[in-house]
């Protein structure tokens, strides 16, 4: 009877236990989501609404095409042409924007959409899916496919409302799609002529940010990894001492000459510098501070991004947020390792 009476508590804890993390994935785009331990003064999140937002089609060399917002911040996306098919990278927000996308690659070539690429797990990356051909093929890393199977557009719509000034119709509609091929470190499809590497290096902003490298071309399309010029990193998910190798292993793996992020302008390969330094330098300053017993309120809630970094003008009160946020996070992952948060 005892017996009996311990398995089913243990059943039931096993039950509540399952309820619980069902509850809290269903609004996460991702499980390993973390915040600072309180969100600093100053800080705004990502304007994304995709509300009258138009992508405009740049060919940055023959058969790449970059789809760029012409609004700062909201989401780029991209396709490339083989002789044989079309690769897209990201499918944008939600229908509306998804359509924007397959009507511009219409415009270039009537070539079937073999592939679907999706960076990472969030929304306004995934949320077109669903109105790409049923045959696409969509392939994201595997982590992103986990996220997204234990996810819903309602939980995500929820999450990402401030990112829309609360205009939960942008996500009128949206199905999601979730992607049917997964890979690990490294995948590759070759579109006739025309060879894409898809590759995942370790967390950065997300756990599952991926990057798309077109060899021959020389470009890549960095996601939320790399944001456009005249940005900085946004360690949104936590572990900045991770997304700093995870940048080293990119840098190791190849150096792009124009990197297409999800959101800003074009960058050149020297913002992977840039961004490597960056981390490096508020890992520093964190254990400084630490070190010297100032509190992450005294730290963060002030700071500025130090001027040697160029920052666009449209998105200073931007990054000036992410950089305190960095800074928070920074700060608890030094005091956690000495033990003392
Ligand atoms: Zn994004």
């Amino acid at each position: 009877m005892i017996k009996i009476a311990k398995i089913m508590g243990n059943l039931c804890l096993i039950i509540v236990q399952s309820f619980i993390l069902l509850a809290h994935a269903e609004v996460l785009p991702n499980s390993k989501l973390e915040s600072p331990p309180s969100i600093p003064p100053g800080f705004m999140p990502p304007p994304l609404n995709p509300n009258g937002v138009e992508l405009e089609t740049r060919e940055l060399s023959d058969g790449v095409y970059a789809l760029m917002s012409n609004r700062a911040f909201t989401d780029n996306a991209g396709f490339i042409v083989g002789s044989e098919a079309v690769l897209v990278i990201d499918s944008h927000f939600n229908g509306v924007m998804g359509q924007q996308i397959v009507d511009a690659i219409k415009r270039v070539t009537d070539l079937p959409i073999k592939y679907l690429l999706n960076t990472n797990a969030f929304g306004d990356h995934v949320f077109g899916n669903y109105i790409f051909p049923s045959e696409t093929v969509i392939v994201a890393h595997q982590s992103t496919i986990d996220a997204l199977k234990a996810s819903s557009v309602s939980g995500m719509s929820q999450t990402m409302s401030r990112t829309v000034g609360g205009d939960l119709s942008v996500f009128d509609g949206v199905q999601l799609r979730v992607p049917n091929l997964g890979f690990d470190r490294f995948w590759k499809a070759d579109l006739g002529g025309r060879v894409v590497e898809m590759h995942w290096f370790g967390p950065g902003m997300s756990p599952n940010d991926s990057i798309v490298f077109i060899p021959d071309a020389n470009i890549a399309w960095t996601a939320n990894m790399i944001f456009g010029r005249g940005t900085i990193p946004w360690a949104r998910s936590g572990d900045i001492a991770g997304y700093l190798q995870t940048l080293q292993k990119f840098e190791q793996a190849f150096q792009p000459k124009i990197m297409v992020a999800g959101h800003g302008e074009l960058a050149t390969g020297e913002i992977l510098q840039i961004y490597m330094q960056y981390l490096a330098e508020v890992i520093a300053s964190a254990k400084l501070a630490v070190a010297s017993g100032v509190s992450v309120n005294e730290f963060s809630d002030n700071a500025n991004i130090n001027k040697k970094y160029p920052i666009a003008n449209e998105l200073r009160m931007l990054m000036t947020g992410f950089h305190r946020w960095n800074l928070r996070l920074a700060f608890s992952e030094v005091s956690a390792e000495h033990g003392r948060y």
